[in-house]
């Protein structure tokens, strides 16, 4: 048997390390040296949306730290249970958004796929924490009425794949799924958004990235990182590997109280991103989902903090500071 912490652990596959992954807070909190009496209790937060990290990513956090910004974007607390008018189960309408289940179409030009439910990391502040999966994700059983209507729909460019997180789906299962969005002629580009190569970089294996640079459509990957040390020199190999083949890659972060909301953070996250290849694309003001009042930053401290990032670096650094508002034909910018 491999121990966890036996260098063997590096060659486990990608699927093997998420069958390893932290599910239990105790457990994780006892990794990480903190004394489960510093944080406020668990249990009813974690029940309702469960724990989920990769070791990797585990042990990206600093030990001992129970404010770790790492860890705060994933340990289930109290906080959690706290309502407040306008924090809502959908914050952004999705529901009301999808003409066949499993696909949403909000904006002009293209439409998006809930590929699955699952994803490698669960984030305590995820605009799709309540979103109903199980009768609302494009699953194979569903894909054909899904295919169906982007066949029909001839002004669509762009399909996203999303979630949950598509990259949790098995090689062969994203290669059919590309075949079959190939063969729609007027489909130009593919988007994949994902948490999961943040979380656990060795998801990015040579098989993926042979059916993304393969693909008749033009790829874009777009990340989602909201701290530095989320990033490190793991990711530039396979990321550069994409890059050089052609791959545009991309980042959205969301901005979080007590996790990014300083200029300093977000600067050093811009930076980080671009030596590994990425781009910044999106620093998105909190969706207001039930559950995650206690991570909102004001309007007024986010525009303060982009202003001060724009001060610092250069503009292709800088992500565009925006909003998601349901019914809007495009994110919004922050004025
Ligand atoms: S990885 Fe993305 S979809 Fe999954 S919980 Fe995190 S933010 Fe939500």
């Amino acid at each position: 048997m491999i121990h966890r912490t036996d260098p063997a652990w590096q060659v486990l596959t990608w699927q093997q390390q998420l069958a390893e992954a932290f599910t239990d807070p105790d457990e994780l909190l006892s990794y990480l040296e903190i004394d489960k009496n510093q944080l406020p209790p668990t249990a009813s937060a974690q029940r309702k949306f469960g724990l989920r990290v990769p070791r990797w990513f585990a042990a990206r956090m600093e030990k001992g730290n129970p404010h770790d910004p790492l860890l705060r974007q994933v340990l289930p607390l109290e906080q959690e249970l706290v309502s407040s008018d306008g924090f809502l189960l959908d914050p952004v309408a999705d529901l009301e958004q999808a003409p066949v289940p499993g696909l949403l179409q909000k904006y002009q030009g293209r439409a998006l796929l809930i590929t699955t439910g699952a994803c490698g990391v669960n984030c305590r502040y995820c605009f799709r924490r309540h979103y109903p999966y199980t009768r609302s994700t494009a699953s194979r059983s569903r894909l054909s009425a899904a295919l169906a209507y982007l066949k029909e729909a001839t002004d669509i460019r762009e399909v996203i794949l999303s979630g949950g997180d598509p990259l949790m789906l098995p090689d062969h299962h994203l290669q059919e799924l590309g075949a079959a969005l190939e063969a729609i002629p007027h489909l130009r580009r593919l988007r994949i958004h994902t948490r999961l190569p943040v979380v656990l970089p060795d998801r990015l294996t040579p098989e993926l990235t042979d059916w993304l640079t393969a693909i008749r459509l033009q790829p874009v990957m777009v990340l989602h990182a909201n701290h530095s040390r989320e990033l490190s020199h793991r990711h530039r190999p396979a990321l550069a590997t994409l890059g050089e083949r052609g791959v545009t890659l991309l980042n959205q972060s969301v901005l979080l109280a007590g996790i990014n909301d300083n200029v300093q953070t977000l600067c050093d996250l811009s930076e980080k991103l671009f030596s590994v290849g990425v781009l910044p694309y999106y620093l998105h003001q909190l969706d207001r989902v039930a559950g995650a009042v206690h991570f909102e930053v004001t309007d007024q401290v986010a525009l303060e903090l982009h202003r001060q990032m724009s001060a610092r670096l250069p503009g292709y650094l800088i992500p565009r500071l925006v909003r998601e508002l349901v019914g809007a034909p495009s994110k919004t910018p922050l004025h």
